[in-house]
């Protein structure tokens, strides 16, 4: 086939250069409006979460004082946002869901300092082209209200109504025409989490505006508008963690207007941790940014005060000159650009950990106390040692430390009967417990050389895999053994948080944890597992919740799986604590009868080896 001189040749990527290929030919042709539209929506609306973010920004622009959200099916069924704000003008009804249409800019140099968040007059037109909508508005003004019904961006109907004043966008059925978008939608828990997100940062925002967010009409959230933002925040998180974070302010004043900063927020105390970073919450000028190098300097500011691989929680308002902050970065908005970067990473940076120098009790010696007269204390308290757990709050272990008779937990003939070092095999040797160093690791002595054990990580290991073979022995079908709590241990939650755990009320059951709702959102903790008496009832409920809310874990992991990783991580002996010699003894006994001795649940090693060759050849003596 000739090919014309004008025309392109593409060739399939797939396809290896060299090799013989089909080709196609294509002229270069103006796409379709609509065609246009839909490649354009994909910038702005890239998941359910996008369309509640862009409507619900709209009625902040509009200045509601009450915002209700309502969504069906994560979003994918329907997202309707009500707002009592100033209302679409009849006469601009259908403009508004023009391309490039918006009333919030009106010349190039107004994009230097914007106010509002909406300005690239582009969410509505993207929301239409990808779903159907029906919008009705009504400004005070008007008597009566305008319903416009769009299909895929096409006008379908508009007619008066009665209305109140404010607007209703309902948007059905998202994606219908796009089939790509929609197979890569991920879980409706996770658009679900996502929209909760966004609807709630923004509720932190404007603690002023009255959010209600429902989704297949139960409420998961929602905000007074009292404008108080710890109340916000206990909506969010629950009660029990929102009284803990302690307040962040810092107004920079440099003298020059222009490059005023105002650093103000929440942090959490060290104490209050978590496992990734999704709890710093970044807004610069209320708008919700995601910024990574300030989300570094909140982790930055608690150098030191957190054990490696937990996370703070933040929540930071920066305030600044709206001409210091480039918010045209991104057709979502979320990314932004700074003027001056350094200055407001060393603001942010520093107002946190003036906070937490502050206010915050830092655990320190305390906790190695017992050392310091071995003087161990300064090596540890040099490395910035602190634990999670507040220093006093468990003096003793509630665990079964009775060393057993026999090798306990029947965990086969191979196990039972130890296994040589220098067979290598899966099983450890029996080894003499020397001592503890750093109130974290276990000395001990094996047939060749030294053993250290991580304390923390052997016992994980340990109650891990008791665990695991009571619930595949009976807790799978008639429930873990239970040790009853005397009174019962009343847990509030936020509604999101009690919706999760609402709908695992029965496998928490079986895996001993049985809960009673107990008021709104509130649950009264009945039983721990008998294996975990260890356990504090109410960390153990809000670990559970930080599993169910984790949509991002792997594939092969199932629900319950996961659940009892984290509690048997929660309950397992933390480092820092000192451990007699009998529960080291009875401790190194219950980890050589383990199946997978070597590691922790998470791969951790558990233990390390110095042989008898290698202290001789350290000494000098070879
Ligand atoms: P932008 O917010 O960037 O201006 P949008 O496409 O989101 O663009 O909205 C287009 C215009 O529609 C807005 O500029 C505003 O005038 C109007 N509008 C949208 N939503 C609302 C609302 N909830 N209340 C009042 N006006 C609205
Ligand atoms: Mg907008």
């Amino acid at each position: 086939m000739a090919i014309h001189k004008r025309q392109r040749v593409y060739f399939p990527r797939s396809v290896a250069a060299n090799s013989v290929v089909k080709y196609w030919i294509m002229p270069i042709r103006v796409l379709s409006d609509q065609l246009a539209s839909q490649i354009a929506a994909g910038e702005v609306v890239e998941r359910p979460a996008s369309v509640v973010k862009e409507l619900v920004e709209n009625a902040i622009d509009a200045g509601a004082t009450t915002i209700n959200v309502d969504v069906r099916g994560g979003g994918r069924q329907l997202i309707q946002v009500a707002d009592d704000g100033v209302g679409i003008p009849a006469d601009e009804m259908e403009v508004a869901f023009m391309r490039h249409a918006t009333s919030k800019l009106e010349t190039a140099s107004d994009l230097r300092a914007i106010e509002t968040l909406g300005f690239r007059g582009e969410a509505l037109a993207a929301i239409a082209a990808v779903s159907q909508v029906t919008a009705v508005s009504r400004t005070k003004e008007d008597s009566a209200g305008l319903r416009l019904t769009l299909e895929g961006g096409q006008k379908n109907s508009l007619e008066s109504v009665g209305a109140p004043p404010g607007t209703v966008l309902a948007v059905v059925n998202l994606f219908y025409n796009v089939p790509a978008r929609l197979k890569f939608l991920k879980t409706v828990t996770t658009e679900k989490r996502l929209i909760d997100e966004y609807v709630t940062r923004y509720a932190l925002a404007f603690p002023d505006i009255r959010f209600r967010l429902t989704h297949d009409n139960r409420i998961t959230f929602q905000s007074s508008g009292n404008g108080d933002k710890r109340e916000v925040l206990s909506a969010i998180y629950g009660p029990e963690t929102a009284k803990q974070l302690l307040i962040v302010s810092q107004p920079e004043t440099t003298g020059d207007a222009a490059k005023e900063i105002s650093v103000s927020g929440f942090a959490a105390p060290p104490n209050l941790n978590w496992a990734n970073r999704k709890q710093i919450s970044l807004f610069a000028n209320d708008r919700w940014i995601k910024d990574n190098r300030l989300t570094y300097a909140v982790i930055q500011a608690y150098h030191t005060l957190l054990p490696t691989g937990r996370y703070p929680m933040a929540i930071i308002f920066l305030n600044l000159p709206a001409e210091n902050v480039d918010v045209n970065v991104h057709p979502a908005k979320t990314e932004v650009r700074f003027r001056q970067a350094n200055t407001i990473f060393g603001a942010v940076q520093r107002a946190v950990r003036e906070t937490l120098i502050a206010d915050s009790p830092i655990p320190h010696t305390t906790h190695f106390a017992s050392f310091q007269h071995t003087g161990w204390a300064a090596t540890a308290g040099d490395r910035g040692f602190t634990r999670r757990e507040d220093p006093g709050a468990q003096t003793h272990l509630s665990l079964d430390w009775s060393v057993p008779e026999t090798p306990d937990m029947e965990t086969g003939s191979e196990a039972a009967a130890p296994v040589k070092a220098e067979l290598g095999g899966k099983g450890l040797p029996i080894m003499r417990v020397v001592g503890q160093v750093g109130a974290s690791y276990i000395i001990t002595e094996g047939p060749d050389g030294l053993y250290l054990i991580d304390q923390h990580a052997a016992h994980e290991r340990i109650l891990f895999e008791k665990f695991m073979k009571a619930w595949d022995e009976e807790g799978a079908n008639r429930g873990m053994a239970v040790q009853g709590l005397m009174s019962g241990f009343p847990v509030q939650l936020s509604p999101a948080q009690a919706n999760l755990v609402s709908d695992q009320l029965e496998l928490l059951t079986r895996l001993g944890l049985q809960l009673e709702p107990f008021g709104p959102n509130t649950f009264m903790i009945r039983t721990v597992p008998a294996l975990l008496t260890g356990l504090d009832p109410a960390k153990a409920l809000l670990d559970v919740v930080e599993c169910l809310a984790d949509d991002e874990a792997p594939l092969h992991s199932t629900i319950e799986a996961r659940i009892i990783l984290r509690v048997c991580k929660s309950a397992a002996v933390k480092a820092g604590q000192t451990l007699s010699l009998s529960e080291m003894e009875a401790m190194i006994r219950q980890l050589e009868a383990c199946q997978n001795p070597h590691t922790c649940p998470h791969g951790r090693p558990t233990l390390i080896h110095l042989s008898a060759t290698q202290l001789a050849k350290e000494f000098g003596r070879t």
